[in-house]
């Protein structure tokens, strides 16, 4: 089974998806199986390459268009030598951040637009999809307060006008709205360990774990 984690600036997403891993992976090793967690963009020698040119980079470096073909062949170098053999093998996969990031900063955000970046997922990925994503939503204020006072807004993304935020806020639940099956919203907008139930809820109720 593939799970991933998506959210905008300040959700909280890095200590959740610790915090699931760990949970995930005794649960797993229960049932004899095991979990593999995993990031983008990046997560294969490749792909890490290439975030390097993405995340490091000025602000303006790439277009819009550009910076979605970066994202979405370091995807693919991912998928090829990460995500498909664990799954082949029988893992399961956690992974930090997939396409809905790239729909949600680049088509959103950006301004690409859906059909675009859908196109480029297309082409790149099949039809592949993740089972589970979880989206962490918080209101757009919150998140960047919390961004802020956790490294004082040095990030390329945090730097980008509340409009920028807002479109990304409104794009991740537009696609949960879109995908209501594959997707559970997470309302974190409140402690981690509430916040961590609630993921852990929506994985329950979804996937029987
Ligand atoms: O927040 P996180 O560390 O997961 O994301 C890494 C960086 O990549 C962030 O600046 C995020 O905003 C950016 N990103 C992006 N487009 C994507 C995925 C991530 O601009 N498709």
């Amino acid at each position: 089974r593939f799970i991933t984690l998506e959210g905008g600036e300040g959700a909280g997403k890095s200590t959740q998806l610790r915090r699931l891993a760990d949970s995930l992976r005794e649960t797993l090793r229960a049932r004899g199986a095991d979990l593999v967690t995993t990031r983008e963009p990046g997560g294969s020698p490749g792909a890490e390459e290439i975030r390097g040119l993405l995340v490091t980079g000025e602000t303006g470096r790439w277009s819009p268009v550009t910076e979605a073909l970066l994202h979405t062949a370091a995807r693919r170098d991912h998928l090829e030598r990460t995500v498909w053999p664990a799954l082949e093998a029988g893992r399961w996969v956690l992974c930090d951040r997939f396409f809905d990031s790239t729909m949600a900063y680049q088509g959103y955000g950006l301004g690409l637009g859906r059909e675009l970046v859908e196109t480029l997922q297309r082409a790149a990925l099949g039809g592949f999809r993740p089972d589970l994503t979880l989206i962490l939503d918080i209101e757009v204020e919150t998140g960047l307060r919390r961004a802020a006072s956790r490294h004082g807004g040095e990030d390329r993304y945090e730097r980008m006008d509340i409009g920028f935020h807002q479109r990304l806020r409104d794009g991740f639940l537009d696609i949960a709205r879109r995908e209501p099956e594959r997707c559970a919203v997470i309302d974190a907008d409140a402690d981690p360990d509430t916040v961590q139930a609630r993921i852990r809820d929506a994985v329950s109720a979804r996937l029987g774990l």
